[in-house]
């Protein structure tokens, strides 16, 4: 008997033992990842401010009044879109690692949807003219007048939606309806949804679709449906997350629906005012 309870004394020593290496080892790539978030971050922000005078300079090299020969006019349009490529990216980046490290800031303002529309086909029209497919912006009568939410990331979250909408779609139509969201729906998407004023916005097109194998994984950071899609498409697989993770910021959630080959609709569900922010993010809102 004594010789089984050392045994077991023994066992129980190493289990301990283990649990406490691997509450180190899972404290450590906690904090191995917030540092990764904080290198990103800074480093984001310290490349934005040469290429920012990377950017504007060589655009103002393109300017007619320039004493520049046409080929190397050229070359600064080239100089130019890669920069702002660059800085798109760039800015990406930033967004999502300030999400991790908790530091994307989102201020809840009244805003008035009925402005969305105008917004929307402001920014969409030259893309509208230059691939020649319909654009259809749809709005109900009974959208809250008054609603609250993060007027800019919202912006970001639909504008991030439409320019995979246009970028997937070489014929037919990109539409965007905005409604009411129907509360049972929200209730199946949403564990403790903590408003009682939804709005889905929905991006619908006619594009290429997405298999449903890879309708989750597209959220994912640096995802795409294939490699193939990727260098023919471009892009770097960041948009979906960082809407993703502002759609939690403002309290909501975004939804996909897609059949390959047929076209896909993203929904992005919001509330007015969450009362029921995700933890953590009480404060980032106040601030
Ligand atoms: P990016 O567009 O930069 O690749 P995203 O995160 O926005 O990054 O999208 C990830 C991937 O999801 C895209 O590369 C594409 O494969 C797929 N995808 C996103 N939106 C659509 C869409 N509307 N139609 C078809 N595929 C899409």
């Amino acid at each position: 008997l004594e010789e089984r309870t050392r045994e077991a004394e023994e066992r129980s020593y190493e289990l301990e033992k283990a649990k406490v290496d691997l509450e180190f080892q899972a404290e450590q790539l906690k904090l191995n990842s917030k540092y990764k978030s904080e290198f990103l971050a800074n480093m984001s922000h310290e490349l934005r401010t040469p290429l920012n005078s990377i950017v504007i300079l060589s655009e103002m090299m393109t300017h007619p009044d320039e004493q520049l020969s046409e080929e190397h006019r050229e070359f600064a349009r080239v100089i130019n879109s890669s920069g702002q490529d660059l800085l798109a990216l760039i800015n990406d980046i930033l967004d999502l690692s300030k999400v991790e490290v908790g530091k994307l800031q989102v201020e809840f303002n009244e805003t008035n949807l009925a402005e969305l529309p105008p917004f929307l086909e402001r920014n969409f029209l030259p893309i509208v003219n230059h691939k020649g497919i319909d654009f259809l912006i749809k709005m109900d009568e009974d959208i809250p007048g008054i609603f609250y939410t993060d007027e800019q990331r919202m912006q970001q979250i639909i504008k991030n939606l439409l320019s995979n909408a246009f970028k997937f779609t070489e014929q037919g139509s990109v539409s965007v309806n905005i409604r009411k969201a129907d509360e049972k729906q929200i209730s199946s998407l949403i564990e403790t949804p903590g408003a009682d004023n939804w709005v889905e916005v929905s991006v619908t097109d006619t594009g290429i679709g997405i298999p449903k194998d890879q309708q989750k994984l597209i959220f994912e950071a640096f995802q795409q449906v294939d490699g193939a899609s990727m260098r023919k498409y471009g892009g770097t697989g960041l948009g979906l997350s960082i809407c993703r993770e502002f759609a939690r910021l403002l309290g909501g959630c975004i939804h996909v629906e897609s059949e390959a080959g047929e076209g896909s609709t993203f929904t992005l569900f919001i509330p007015s005012l969450p009362n029921g922010l995700p933890a953590g993010m009480e404060e980032v809102a106040a601030a």
